[in-house]
Formats: C-alpha cells, sequence, structure tokens
C-alpha cells in the first residue's frame, strides 16, 4: 500500500516557514503585499481568491482585493495593473483566471510586471524557468516538486511521464522534472499509447482534469504518483484524475484529492509573493 504524502502537512510546514520569514521582514520594516484581482462572478474563482486572501492574512502579507464588475473592459483593467506595478508597497500581482471572454487574458498577462508576477505566467518567467535561472516558479508544479522533495523522492536517473501540457501545470512541470534529471516523458490528447508509457513511468504526474483517468492497470508495482486534478465525479464528489484506491494497492507514493496538490498551490504562492518582497527591498 503507497504511503500517502499530505498536502495538508506539507503546505502547513510551507506557510509556517513564510510566516516566520514576513515577521523577520516585518522587524525591518517591511510588509509584503499582494493584490488579487477578480473580474466578474464565477463561483470558483470566488472561492480561490478568498483561500488565497485567507493565506495572506494567516502568514502576515497585507492583501487587496479588486472585485471587479464582469463588463469590466480591457482598458480599465490594463490600467488598475499599471497602477498596481508602480506601488512599491505592492510586491505580488495576481489576476484570477479564467477572464470573461472580451478580455484578453493574454495582454493582461503580459502586462503584469515580471517582477510581481508571482503566478509566475509572464513569458519572460517562463522563459527563464526554461533555462533554469529564475525568481518564481508556477505555484502547482512547484508545489508538487516541493511534496517529492518532502517524501525523500530522487527524481534524478527516474522515468517521468506527465499527463497534460497545459501551460500552467504540464509543461512547467515537465520542465522542473528535467532540471532535477528525470527522463520525462509528456502525454496529451494526440499520444497514441498513454497507457503503456505510463506503465514504464516510475513517477507519473496526472494533470489531465479527467476523473480517475489514471487506473490501476496503467501504473506499475512500485511508481510514484502525484494526482493534480480537480474534478467531479458521477456523484458530484471532489476527484482527481487518479483511480485513487486500486492505483494506491500499487503505488509505492501517492498524493490524495482533496488535501494533497491543492494546498499546495496557495502554499507556493504565499512563497513567491515573499520572494517578490524580498527581491524588491534588495534582500535577494
Ligand atoms: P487543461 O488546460 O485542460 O489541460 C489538460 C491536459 O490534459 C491537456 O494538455 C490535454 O491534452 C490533456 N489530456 C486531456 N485528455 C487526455 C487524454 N485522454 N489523454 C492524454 N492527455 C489528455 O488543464 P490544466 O489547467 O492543466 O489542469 C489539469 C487538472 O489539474 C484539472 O483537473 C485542474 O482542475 C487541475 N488543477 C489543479 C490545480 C491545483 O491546485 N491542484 C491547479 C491547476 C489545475 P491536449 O493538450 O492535447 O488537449
Amino acid at each position: 500500500m503507497a504511503i500517502v504524502i499530505s498536502g495538508k502537512e506539507v503546505s502547513a510546514k510551507v506557510r509556517a516557514d513564510v510566516k516566520k520569514e514576513c515577521d523577520e521582514l516585518k522587524a525591518k520594516g517591511i510588509a509584503p503585499g499582494l493584490a488579487v484581482i477578480i473580474v466578474g462572478d464565477d463561483p470558483a474563482s470566488r472561492v480561490y481568491v478568498n483561500n488565497k486572501k485567507k493565506a495572506c492574512a494567516d502568514v502576515g502579507f497585507v492583501s487587496e482585493e479588486y472585485a471587479l464588475p464582469a463588463e469590466t473592459t480591457q482598458e480599465e483593467l490594463m490600467a488598475l495593473i499599471d497602477k498596481l506595478n508602480s506601488r512599491p508597497e505592492i510586491n505580488g500581482i495576481l489576476c484570477q483566471l479564467p477572464l470573461p471572454k472580451h478580455l484578453d487574458e493574454k495582454a493582461v498577462i503580459n502586462a503584469i510586471s515580471p517582477i510581481k508576477d508571482v503566478d509566475a505566467f509572464h513569458p519572460s518567467n517562463v522563459g527563464r524557468i526554461m533555462i533554469g535561472d529564475y525568481h518564481f516558479l508556477p505555484c502547482t508544479p512547484a508545489g508538487v516538486m516541493e511534496l517529492i522533495h518532502y517524501a525523500g523522492i530522487d527524481v534524478s536517473g527516474k522515468s517521468c511521464v506527465v499527463i497534460g501540457r497545459s501551460n500552467i501545470v504540464g509543461k512547467p512541470m515537465a520542465m522542473l522534472l528535467m532540471h532535477e534529471n528525470g527522463t520525462v516523458t509528456v502525454c496529451h490528447t494526440k499520444t497514441k499509447n498513454t497507457a503503456e508509457l505510463c506503465r514504464s513511468a516510475d513517477i507519473i504526474i496526472a494533470s489531465v482534469g479527467r476523473p480517475k483517468f489514471l487506473t490501476a492497470d496503467m501504473v506499475k508495482e512500485g511508481a510514484v504518483v502525484i494526482d493534480v486534478g480537480i474534478n467531479r465525479d458521477e456523484n458530484g464528489k471532489l476527484c482527481g484524475d487518479v483511480d485513487y484506491e486500486p492505483v494506491a494497492a500499487k503505488a509505492s507514493y501517492i498524493t490524495p484529492v482533496p488535501g494533497g496538490v491543492g494546498p499546495m498551490t496557495i502554499a507556493m504562492l504565499m512563497k513567491n509573493t515573499l520572494m517578490a518582497a524580498k527581491i524588491q527591498n534588495g534582500l535577494a
């Protein structure tokens, strides 16, 4: 039976470390600040933004929320980002995605100053990750790496399969595993033999967005299985991309949903915001 890597436990540790460093910064007169922009009234986005605000309060950051109406224009949104870019007490800026259809997400990502881009979505930060010279890592893949490190799993020389190639999870995930000397295969909808590739993997990262996609017959005995998915099953119950019980019976390590990668994403956002505050105050 697999050892369960608890994201609740690891994220609590990351947040406690951030809080400690935040207290030290405050003693020097620096209060890290995060601005969170939400446009429209998507209920899932609202939950994410509330959780981010609460996490900021818990670690001692100042947070500002900008809840804009769904009909906000591109110009209005860009003007707000410009203003936040120029305010020294705001160290991190994030705009909750997805945005309403009439807004240009790419332009918004490009407008956030790379040094305040705590989601690490700006092309300049993406490029820096590619060459292994970065300040910020995208929160979800960084959270996965934190779980892997915490469990004492050595990626070097391992055969890794990442299922999914999105810009926010799959692609940077593959890059981070490669930086740690994993041999990485990325699967997507055009991959012909995903099951076979998974069966030969030492480490599988499931970031597909399909309930219980990774079944036990796709996993070799003793593999490490990390489940990034957040889905609802046929009964409306929260579940990951992994068919948990049967896969846990074969894997050496596994992450649950909920309580696995999910809590890590916000913890890593706090870590990035702390880093942004340190950089902008000449301390990193
Ligand atoms: P996404 O943008 O929809 O990407 C899904 C990826 O999976 C795509 O690359 C897609 O391939 C691939 N895929 C879909 N069906 C497949 C199949 N049958 N075989 C192989 N590959 C397949 O999703 P995402 O944003 O990366 O998120 C993935 C999951 O992680 C979602 O459940 C999301 O809710 C969750 N998530 C969790 C967190 C967290 O904090 N835990 C954060 C972000 C996302 P194509 O490129 O060919 O379409």
